[in-house]
């Protein structure tokens, strides 16, 4: 019975999000005194509180960074090789680490991702995405260009490759990366 009783705050911790959106880092034990948690009121929101020190687990988005490189035209997108949504293909795309900022971010995967160099010219967009599994997520696309390198793809990476507004492929992955790649074709078609 205690252990049913149990089992359910687990449950009501894991699932109940304030904005229905899953979060797989959501805590079930207290970060300061590894208490379990409670979900309780605070600012607003139901949150996973600490009952005994107080300490309260506010869920944040993640941020990602991504640069949409054009050259004569084209697009160049990666296709990923891993989960989630293997196979799909993306803007060279990271997660910004803690720490580091997002224009940092997107120069180093477009080196890391696709053996680019690359100078920015520009915020392209601001897009939001909760339709990944491992976290909801902003995602700050920058324009950019080619200034040295060579084109390969990295190991997360299957294919690398440049597509023309009209043949852009149609399994794009993550809500933000189509709202961003939609924006670009937007802009770079001819009628
Ligand atoms: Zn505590």
């Amino acid at each position: 019975m205690r252990e049913t009783a149990a089992s359910e705050e687990h449950e009501n911790v894991t699932r109940r999000t304030p904005s229905d959106v899953h979060d797989p880092g959501r805590p079930f034990f207290c970060a300061k005194c590894a208490s379990p948690l409670r979900m309780m009121n605070r600012g607003g929101r139901e949150r996973p509180i600490c009952p005994l020190c107080g300490w309260t687990y506010y869920a944040k988005n993640a941020t990602g960074a991504a640069v949409a490189i054009t050259e004569q035209g084209r697009l160049l997108l990666v296709q990923r090789k891993y989960p989630p949504f293997a196979g799909s293909w993306t803007l060279p795309a990271g997660y910004v680490e803690y720490g580091d900022s997002a224009c940092d971010t997107a120069v180093r995967e477009a080196r890391e991702e696709c053996g680019l160099e690359v100078q920015l010219d520009g915020l392209a967009g601001v897009y939001f995405g909760a339709d990944d599994p491992r976290d909801a997520a902003h995602l700050i696309v920058y324009a950019a260009h080619i200034v040295g390198g060579g084109l390969r793809p990295d190991d997360d990476a299957a294919q690398v490759e440049f597509f023309s507004p009209n043949a852009l492929p149609e399994e794009i992955a993550f809500e933000g990366q189509r709202a961003a790649i939609r924006d670009w074709k937007q802009n770079h078609s001819t009628c």
